[in-house]
């Protein structure tokens, strides 16, 4: 078994975007995200904490915009168009959902495609659809496909199965995939037999959110797992979609939980800000 870690692939792409980093820094540009949290969700502000600490170790700046949880759809677009204008930031990040009484499409819809680090605007999802390179991508999906090109994994030709159809992870990963060139087979809750569909794919990607779920008669020997999956099993373990104990000596590869997919989100995302900075500053 070969445990695909995140962390090496993660160091590499930190190495690059230092390189990056303080080369735009050389050219009196300081690359600068602005986070806006509405409320005070804990998930966010862990998150907030994970993308302020990554900041700081390669370079980039962090613009906090903390907002109330009563904030109004009008008072976040006025913040978000003040943000689009703002020189000194070259990427936007707002958590999700925001509370019911915003009108979160709205907000979506408002953002500068070319600051949009967390692709919300449906233009940035349009061009991974029409396979333009040139737009910004969401994090976790483009995380599950560095995890297996960063790991020495080919992706053209090979038979990929996605188990998830979301709009945040399943379709745009499904549309990378297909950008390298791969087969892709997207599963969900009504795919009739999930086994068979499994078991004969090189690679299979599982965001399903149900813990450890996935034992060992879903693979094959050469089974390439890469699991989204985050959630607690009823024993109160942080697991993944795959029952990781039972499988993975089982199969080629698995990327463990936690460890894996998660832990190189965050660097994901600073690499759309280094990119949107690129692109809005070098000529
Ligand atoms: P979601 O919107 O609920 O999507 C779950 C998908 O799995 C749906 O397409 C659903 O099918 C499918 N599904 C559910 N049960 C299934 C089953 N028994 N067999 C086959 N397909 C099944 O969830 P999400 O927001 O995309 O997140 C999914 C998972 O990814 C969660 O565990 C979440 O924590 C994790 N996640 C991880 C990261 C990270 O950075 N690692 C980031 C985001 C999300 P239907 O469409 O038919 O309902």
């Amino acid at each position: 078994m070969k445990e695909l870690r995140g962390k090496v692939v993660a160091d590499k792409i930190k190495e690059d975007l230092k390189v990056r980093i303080q080369s735009l820094v050389d050219k009196g540009i300081n690359p600068t995200i602005a986070i806006v949290r509405v409320g005070e969700n804990d998930s966010d502000i862990s998150y907030e904490r994970a993308v302020v600490k990554v900041s700081g170790t390669i370079g980039l700046k962090v613009k906090n915009v903390l907002l109330k949880e009563e904030t109004t759809t009008e008072e976040l677009a006025k913040v978000m168009t003040d943000l689009n204008s703002d020189a000194c930031v070259h990427g936007i990040l707002m958590f999700r959902p925001l509370p019911r009484h915003i009108d979160q499409d709205a907000i979506c819809n408002l953002i500068d495609p070319a600051k949009d680090v967390d692709a919300m605007n449906p233009v940035n999802l349009e061009k991974i659809f029409e396979g333009d390179r040139t737009g910004l991508e969401p994090a976790t999906p483009r995380a599950a496909v560095e995890m297996i090109l960063g790991h020495g994994y080919e992706l053209k030709g090979k038979d990929v199965v996605v188990i998830n159809r979301s709009m945040v992870v399943g379709k745009p990963l499904a549309m990378m995939l297909l950008n390298e060139n791969a087969t892709v087979t997207i599963c969900h809750s009504k795919t009739a037999d999930l086994k068979a569909h499994t078991k004969r794919a090189d690679y299979v990607i599982t965001a399903l959110g149900r813990p450890a779920m996935l034992d060992k008669s879903y693979f094959s020997e050469n089974s390439v797992v890469i699991d989204v999956g985050v959630g607690t099993t009823s024993d109160g373990k942080l697991s993944g979609d795959v029952n990781y104990d039972e499988v993975k000596d089982y199969v080629a590869a698995i990327t463990p939980v936690p460890g894996g997919v998660g832990s190189i989100t965050t660097t994901i995302l600073l690499s759309q800000v280094v990119k949107a900075c690129e692109q809005q500053t070098i000529k």
